[in-house]
């Protein structure tokens, strides 16, 4: 509980809303600046009870449905308040609930679908919120879709599209995190996810795994900043997905997309600093640094030890996600003083429940034989379950997950 307090007031923003039209306006003071623009719209605000019936009253007393044509904003937002109202009141006051409006452009059409987040404290609650949004799918008309085993989502849907997705998250506090202290040869696995920025559900939803998660943000990307904010918020850790220059990219014909700002092989080191910089400023709260590609770049000792030299300065950690064989990165951040490991076990190469919990299996055996292993994720579906599956059972086999600053050296 002292720990929750502590993080809320890191960020004061999210709580000075005084109801939702502030909210539709509401940045992070914080911010940077370009950053602000890109997540234009998005609000994200804890919303006062008392603010919450008066809109109640009055957008329910306006709202029509209609079987043929999409909801409309004002029918949207009265549909999300009720079931704000009813989180708040299953949880008596307790839940901590963000709402994130989310606008896709089909063609000419606008599809909107407002994300709500919910910490519930158990089963009896999400019981209780389930027949609550049974009871306001009836009165809007619409279907209520329920999703995920262990992570918990329930959608609405409106002639076939959704308008409404209710995540239900697990409350900070119940979160296990490693006791800190002296461990007696204790395994231990650093699990990373990376390539996020894009993909804010798929954040939300690894962000409430109930154990220590590393994620690694993309920079330059619209939800860079603010995945990686929630992340830091959650007290999960943070790192750079940095991206390098791949060797496919000559050869369009492996599929291997350059990206627009890269590190690539015969950049000085004055170059290195100005790439890493403006990576840097779009995400916040970085503790280390891995390599997005990079099967070219990784094998390049010059380049390699330009990058080490701005990660020291910048008392960063590197994980070598070892894209090639021939990678020397690790071995250059040693050279620098750079505290660095490498990844043992790509989770989701294929990206299917059986090889990933496979993948899971081999990385504990890893690190049962040689005390420590990393394994590297991305933010798809079937990972995202896997891990909500497995982690127990990882804990149970007397593994304990951890960061990955916890396992460079
Ligand atoms: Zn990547």
């Amino acid at each position: 509980m002292q720990a929750l307090a502590k993080r809320k007031q890191r960020s004061p923003a999210l709580h000075s809303a005084k109801g939702f039209a502030a909210a539709e306006t509401l940045a992070a003071p914080h911010q940077h600046s370009q950053t602000r623009k890109r997540t234009a719209g998005i609000a994200n605000l804890r919303l006062g009870a008392l603010n919450l019936f008066f809109l109640a009253v009055l957008t329910t007393s306006l709202f029509v449905a209609c079987a043929k044509r999409p909801l409309s904003p004002s029918e949207l937002r009265a549909i999300t308040v009720e079931v704000v109202a009813a989180s708040q009141r299953i949880s008596t006051h307790k839940s901590e609930i963000t709402i994130r409006p989310e606008v896709r452009e089909m063609g000419d059409r606008k599809i909107s679908t407002d994300h709500i987040y919910v910490t519930l404290g158990g089963d009896s609650e999400i019981t209780a919120l389930r027949e609550a949004l049974g009871a306001i799918a009836r009165r809007h008309h619409l279907q209520l879709v329920e999703s995920g085993a262990s992570v918990r989502r329930f959608d609405f849907t409106f002639n076939g599209e959704r308008t409404h997705s209710i995540h239900i998250v697990s409350p900070l506090a119940e979160r296990s995190r490693p006791s800190p202290g002296r461990s007696v040869r204790v395994p231990r696995l650093a699990i990373i996810i990376d390539d996020l920025g894009n993909d804010r559900a798929a954040a939300d939803a690894l962000l409430s795994l109930p154990f220590p998660l590393t994620i690694s943000v993309l920079p330059h990307l619209p939800l860079s900043s603010e995945i990686a904010e929630e992340a830091y918020r959650r007290n999960d850790q943070v790192m750079l997905h940095l991206p390098m220059e791949s060797q496919g990219e000559s050869a369009p014909s492996e599929g291997t997309k350059p990206e627009e700002i890269e590190l690539r092989v015969g950049m000085n080191r004055n170059q290195v600093h100005q790439v890493v910089s403006s990576m840097i400023d779009t995400v916040p709260h970085v503790s280390g640094v891995n390599n997005h590609q990079g099967s070219r770049a990784t094998t390049d000792a010059a380049l390699m030890q330009a990058v080490m030299e701005e990660l020291r300065a910048r008392n960063l950690y590197f994980i070598d996600s070892r894209t090639t064989a021939s990678t020397v990165a690790y071995d250059q951040a040693h050279a620098a003083r750079v505290r660095a490991a490498s990844r043992k076990v790509f989770l989701d190469d294929v990206p299917a429940r059986d090889a990933i919990l496979a993948q899971l299996d081999q990385a504990a055996r890893d690190a049962t034989r040689d005390g420590s292993a990393i394994a590297i994720g991305h933010p798809h579906p079937a990972t995202i379950a896997a891990l909500a599956e497995e982690a127990p059972r990882l804990e149970a086999r007397g593994i304990r997950i951890v960061f990955a600053s916890d396992l460079v050296q």
